[in-house]
């Protein structure tokens, strides 16, 4: 079985994981938390954002991250162990 098969964003409608617009605020901001909410309480979560992260840049949210949260996660990763005691 696929991790996928799991996930329980298969029971919500795909949208929420999709956010258009400016993230920061407003509806969009709502929506965000919204979905970031299943993923807290979804059983793949580690695995998904392993996948999210590796797969590159991906548009929504996977893992209970945003894009710009991966990619913040990615940059973290590349410089090293000694980057992040710093941080
Ligand atoms: S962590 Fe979020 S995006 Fe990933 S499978 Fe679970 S509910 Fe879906």
């Amino acid at each position: 079985m696929d991790w996928r098969d799991v996930s329980l964003c298969l029971r919500e409608d795909p949208d929420l994981f999709f956010p258009v617009g400016n993230i920061r605020s407003g509806q969009t901001a709502l929506q965000i938390d919204e979905a970031k909410a299943v993923c807290r309480r979804c059983p793949v979560v580690e695995k998904c954002l392993s996948w999210a992260i590796d797969a590159g840049p991906v548009e929504g949210i996977w893992g209970g991250t945003t894009e710009g949260e991966r990619r913040a996660l990615r940059l973290r990763a590349m410089r090293g162990p000694a980057a992040q005691e710093a941080a």
